[in-house]
């Protein structure tokens, strides 16, 4: 497939820069990892040195200063290159709540060192295993004491953890029924990982369907220095809220990636495939499922574009970043399943690639938000529906 032709055109080199650090990561070295599961050290090393990961982070603390158009030019070229940025991209967004709510002394101290590499802010725990998207209804609490705040409590599908310096934690600070407004008593924190393992803070992996180093996190009266705090305390649910949006940017932007990916690689094989004497992709039957895909992608890439460029201008998104993620995740599903149909047996393969793509890119349907939450917001903040939960 050739490029789509892209509105961004000033971004073609940096798109050109990601496709060159990912040519040194090919399909071997995804695969060995996916079999052991294992941490892509290199490959996540390359793109800090490379200064994909500090995009967003303003020059003035070491960053690239680079817009939302191009951190999404970043992800979505490291997945349409059959990498996976999901090892990494939490460091693109869980900064922007630092950068946007925390102290000019936490800017300092941590951004600049995010930016180099020497921390990593990889992980960002907010799921739990009792409430699960209900996030209010989280049970991990931080209580005051003295100028310390003292953590009790779980959270599920900690990514990355093990290979995180620090983490950005949502705890409960004030009781939910003490609270005047529901969305109050949550906080944030930055936690400084490295200081309380194996000190309150346990970490165990989970082992899932894809190589994600996703983890269970155990706090057991964990310590940390009340100036841990970002912003002020029990306002923590709207900081989260906040840096969602690029999230979801992100996300989509991974899964227009992937989907290229996989439209690519159909493609080619149609082309290569002989059976019956001719190429598979002579028939309709084989063309028009990787055309369809071709067409949802395409309108999803600008929904992801869209919500881009109205995130810059500065603009309340929250309706387009949750579409443009939906979209972008319901677009590589798609195109997942129709690769893995038009390789037939070799979809299978794991030589091929497709299957472990196929496993990577369905997680974007569930998290880091359900489809059906996202349908939920629209139904409710866009069409005034009434509320369903
Ligand atoms: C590999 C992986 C990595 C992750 N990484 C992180 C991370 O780093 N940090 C973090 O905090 N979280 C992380 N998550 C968690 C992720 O964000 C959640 O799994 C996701 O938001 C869904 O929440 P849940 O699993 O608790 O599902 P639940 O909330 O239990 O929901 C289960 C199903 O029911 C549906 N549902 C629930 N309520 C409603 C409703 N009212 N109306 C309609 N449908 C409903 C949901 O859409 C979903 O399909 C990760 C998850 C995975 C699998």
């Amino acid at each position: 497939m050739s490029d789509t032709p892209h509105t961004d055109d000033d971004l073609a080199p940096i798109r050109e820069s990601v496709r060159a650090l990912c040519a040194d990561f090919p399909g071997e070295y995804w695969r060995a990892l996916d079999r052991e599961r294992a941490y892509p050290t290199a490959f996540v090393a390359a793109l800090t040195k490379a200064g994909f990961l500090a995009a967003l982070i303003p020059e003035e603390y070491g960053g690239s200063g680079l817009t939302m158009r191009a951190a999404a030019a970043i992800m979505e070229e490291i997945h349409a290159s059959g990498c996976n940025g999901a090892a990494c991209h939490a460091q693109m967004y869980t900064m922007g709540t630092v950068l946007r709510h925390g102290s000019a002394a936490q800017k300092q101290q941590y951004l600049p060192a995010i930016a180099s590499g020497d921390l990593r802010l990889q992980a960002f725990g907010v799921t739990e295993p009792t409430s699960g998207t209900d996030t209010l209804s989280l049970r991990t609490t931080a209580t005051r004491d003295g100028d310390h705040y003292v953590i009790n409590g779980q959270k599920i599908w900690t990514s990355r953890a093990e290979y995180s310096d620090l983490m950005l934690l949502l705890a409960r600070t004030t009781p939910r029924d003490q609270v005047q407004k529901r969305t109050d008593g949550l906080s944030v924190f930055l936690v400084d990982m490295r200081a309380v393992k194996d000190h309150g803070l346990t970490i165990r992996p989970i082992r899932t369907m894809m190589n994600h180093a996703t983890t269970e996190v155990f706090f057991d009266n964990m310590r940390v220095p009340a100036d841990a705090l970002v912003g002020e305390e029990g306002k923590g649910f709207r900081y989260i809220l906040s840096g969602m949006n690029a999230e979801r940017i992100l996300i989509g932007s991974e899964c227009i990636g992937d989907a290229k990916w996989f439209i690519t690689r159909a493609t080619a094989y149609a082309k290569e495939r002989q059976v019956f004497g001719r190429p598979i992709g002579q028939n309709q039957g084989v063309q028009f499922p990787i055309a369809t895909c071709y067409a949802q992608m395409r309108a999803a890439e600008l929904m992801v574009h869209e919500a881009a460029r109205l995130y810059e201008a500065g603009r309340d998104i929250g309706a387009e970043a949750n579409m443009a993620k939906m979209l972008a995740a319901d677009a590589s599903w798609a195109a997942a399943d129709m690769c893995v149909q038009t390789h037939g047996g070799f979809g299978f393969a794991e030589e091929f690639d497709i299957e472990r793509k196929f496993r990577e890119t369905r997680l974007y349907s569930v998290a880091p938000i359900s489809t059906n939450l996202i349908l939920s917001y629209l139904a409710e903040h866009v069409l005034g529906l009434p509320r369903s939960y």
